[in-house]
């Protein structure tokens, strides 16, 4: 655990008017329906918003406090924290978040109750931590591969750093890795470090699942509640063009997502599905105590043996939840109303409240 103590935070919550309390996040990511979830709830709302960036949060009405910073990453300033928890405000985590606000200073820094387990946070950014995790849940991931020289199947290459999906390759032997990395120097598309840093890992063919969970703690139940598939550029407009034409064109593929397709999986895939989910929670109990608490993702492909292999995991609410704001067809399974991620998040918060169990659910 960083600096930030768990006591030190309990005393913030225990000072809070628990019938006013207001759901905060940072105004980027998943936070429309962060905040839109948490307002049918019954919450007040507040968004920490980047100058220039209030428009969605003004025009779709989600936000009863706006906090204004010049810079997303002023979200861990100290004038910040103190306007978060004069509100009474829990903040839910989200991808953004933590990118802006950097690990570390959630860690050290920022002093103001969260939804869900701050330290599991850092098992999605490290790449070693969170292979453990999945490996470990009997999870299959992608082969990974420690020396080029060891490429012995088509293989994805990954490179660090924010750049997301751009640069990403695909290659089938040692020779196609080494003159695809000697290209990409010459351009300067990538540096001597980013190529000590790469990630080589079996390139698995199959169609992209990625399976939104939410672990309720207060009913210590798994919960499928969504799925969505990825639309990525250049890769899903490169798919467009008929192969004669794509070898002409010398078009270099990236992965960069830009939007979300709302999926469902074979009815018969979805035993796989809840014990991958069961499984993953299980094992944080034992990795990352006190264990996943509320939503998860598995961004995964779907072999044609009908297997799942997971490639990367979300230990907070995934941007691929966007897809079903109000519900989705799980979500309507399991509560016959609208419930989008963002209001799921919400309703633990206040039946955490209600059952004077509201610090189980904060970090
Ligand atoms: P990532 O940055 O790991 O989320 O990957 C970006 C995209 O690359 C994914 O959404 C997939 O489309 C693709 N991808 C990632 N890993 C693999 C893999 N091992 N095999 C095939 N495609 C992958």
């Amino acid at each position: 655990m960083g600096k930030v103590k768990r006591e030190k935070i309990l005393e913030i919550l225990d000072g809070y008017d628990k019938e006013n309390i207001t759901i905060a996040t940072l105004g980027s990511h998943t936070s429309l329906h962060i905040l839109k979830g948490a307002k049918e709830e019954g919450f007040r709302t507040a968004v920490v918003c980047e100058k220039g960036r209030e428009i969605p949060y003004q025009r779709f009405h989600v936000a009863d406090e706006f906090i204004m910073v010049d810079k997303f990453s002023d979200i861990v300033n100290e004038d910040v924290q103190q306007k978060l928890r004069d509100l009474n405000s829990i903040v839910v985590p989200h991808g953004s978040f933590v990118a802006y606000a950097g690990l570390d200073n959630v860690e050290d820094k920022f002093n103001v109750p969260m939804f869900g387990n701050r330290d599991i946070l850092r098992w999605e950014a490290e790449r070693d931590l969170e292979r453990k995790l999945i490996t470990e849940s009997g999870i299959r991931m992608p082969k990974k591969y420690e020396n080029p020289d060891d490429i012995d199947r088509a293989v994805m290459v990954k490179f660090p750093g924010a750049r997301g999906g751009r640069g990403y390759f695909v290659a089938s032997t040692t020779e196609e890795y080494n003159s695809k990395i000697e290209n990409m120097l010459e351009r300067k598309w990538i540096t001597p470090d980013d190529v000590e840093k790469a990630h080589i890992e079996e390139y698995v063919s199959g169609c992209n699942y990625c399976i939104h969970y939410f672990y309720s703690v207060l009913k210590d139940e798994v919960e499928v509640l969504g799925m969505d598939s990825r639309y990525e550029s250049n890769i899903d407009g490169l798919c467009r063009i008929p192969a004669k034409d794509q070898l002409e064109a010398d078009l270099n593929p990236s992965y960069v997502i830009t939007g979300n397709h709302p999926a469902v999986i074979r009815e018969s895939l979805l035993p796989q599905v809840f014990e991958n989910g069961d499984n993953l929670v299980e094992t944080a109990r034992k990795l990352v105590k006190p264990g996943m608490n509320g939503p998860f993702c598995l961004q995964g492909l779907c072999t044609d043996n009908l297997e799942i292999v997971v490639f990367e995991m979300s230990a907070r609410i995934d941007g691929g939840t966007n897809t079903f704001m109000d519900s989705s067809p799980y979500s309507y399974l399991l509560f016959g109303e609208p419930m989008s991620m963002g209001r799921r998040i919400s309703r633990e918060i206040k039946n955490g409240i209600n059952q004077g169990k509201l610090d189980v659910l904060i970090t």
